[in-house]
Formats: structure tokens, C-alpha cells, sequence
């Protein structure tokens, strides 16, 4: 185990040490995260549905994509969503 302090790439406080060992990759504080919505951005992509014609469904043609959020540092007071 590193005792290695991960600070928040968005407002600069230090992340709960419990938040880095259930979210390793995590790179935001709590507060954070709720403030955006996640580290990050997940999509639910339908694999290529190559056959229309058939009228069997398949499902287990869904793909799910990860994205890393773009974070833009706390600047000041932001607009609410
Ligand atoms: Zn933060």
C-alpha cells in the first residue's frame, strides 16, 4: 500500500483515502464527483447490428464505453446544470 495523497484535479483537496481504495482511478474529491456527475462518462453502445432482417433479438449486442470526464478547474462560482 503507498500512503501516496491524491489531490482533486478539479478544486485541489486532498481525496478521502476510503474514496482512492473503492475508486482507485478516481481523480476527484466527493464533492466533486456529485458536482459533475462521476469521474467518469459512461456510454451504452449497440455492437454492430449488422442482420435487420432477423427477428430475433440479440441481447447481448451492447458494448459499454468508459470516458474519462473532462474537468475544467473551479474557478469561481459556476452556473448551476
Ligand atoms: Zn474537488
Amino acid at each position: 500500500m503507498s500512503e501516496e495523497k491524491r489531490l482533486c484535479e478539479r478544486c485541489k483537496a486532498e481525496i478521502p483515502l476510503e474514496r482512492v481504495e473503492a475508486l482507485p482511478d478516481t481523480f476527484l474529491c466527493t464533492k466533486c464527483s456529485k458536482e459533475v456527475g462521476g469521474d467518469y462518462e459512461i456510454t451504452i453502445v449497440p455492437e454492430n447490428m449488422s442482420k435487420s432482417g432477423s427477428l430475433k433479438k440479440n441481447y447481448g449486442g451492447f458494448s459499454m464505453q468508459k470516458k474519462r470526464r473532462t474537468i475544467r478547474p473551479k474557478a469561481g462560482p459556476e452556473p448551476q446544470e
